[in-house]
């Protein structure tokens, strides 16, 4: 999964980052809101945190522009302490959810993570195919609840593709979602990982359809 962190406070920014890649989130940070707005326009991201008072252009406003543009990302609000009009405004915006400064970062993850859910259309905190577990809140897999140890971008792959069970993932679809904007990306790769996942998981865990993608769960 692939967050947008925006936040102009450099500190909190990257805590916020660390806290998220630890869990196996692949993260993109913006510090203003004009590389936001361009990010949120280039970039495919799973879900985005967005601070509403930014330099260059307020978060807000990233907010209207991208509802605008018929982005559907899921995004969280940062909004600032006894603020009610901004929560109001920022829902109205088109926030999905929002969490008051100064917060606890459990809380962030654990409203990421209900947002990313949401919009995958799953309704358990724990992803089940079989005999197969992962478990967004640790980032930990079991097979026959046996764990798995996964390399982090093993990890992006099968939880793209376990939140997006019984569809079809494209190549392109994968690339777009396990790496972050500044890793050097190649598409062999994805090849390489599905491989590796298959060997550790066994090879009928990961179906693929021929000319079009993978698929983790038979329609
Ligand atoms: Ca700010």
């Amino acid at each position: 999964m692939r967050l947008l962190i925006v936040e102009d406070e450099d500190r909190l920014a990257r805590q916020l980052a660390a806290a998220f890649e630890a869990c196996g989130y692949a993260v993109d940070l913006a510090f203003d809101g004009e590389t936001a707005d361009f990010r949120l326009e280039t970039e495919r991201y799973d879900a985005a945190i967005l601070d509403l008072g930014l330099p260059k252009i307020d978060g807000l406003v990233v907010l209207q522009r991208c509802r605008s543009a018929a982005n559907p990302v899921p995004i969280l609000v940062l909004t600032a302490r006894g603020s009610w009009h901004q929560k109001v405004e920022g829902i109205d915006a088109g926030a999905d959810d929002y969490v008051v400064k100064p917060f606890q970062v459990e809380e962030v993850m654990a409203r990421v993570r209900a947002l990313i859910r949401r919009a995958a259309g799953q309704l358990q905190n724990e992803l089940r195919h079989g005999a197969l577990t992962l478990d967004p809140r640790t980032a930990k897999v079991t097979l026959d609840s046996a764990p798995v140890r996964l390399t982090s971008h093993e990890y992006r792959v099968l939880s793209y593709l376990m939140h997006h069970r019984e569809r079809i993932v494209s190549q392109t679809e994968l690339i777009e979602h396990i790496y972050a904007q500044s890793f050097e990306r190649g598409s062999n790769t994805i090849e390489v990982f599905i491989g590796r996942l298959r060997r550790k998981l066994g090879p009928a865990s990961i179906e693929t359809v021929r000319g079009l993608g993978y698929r983790i769960g038979v329609p």
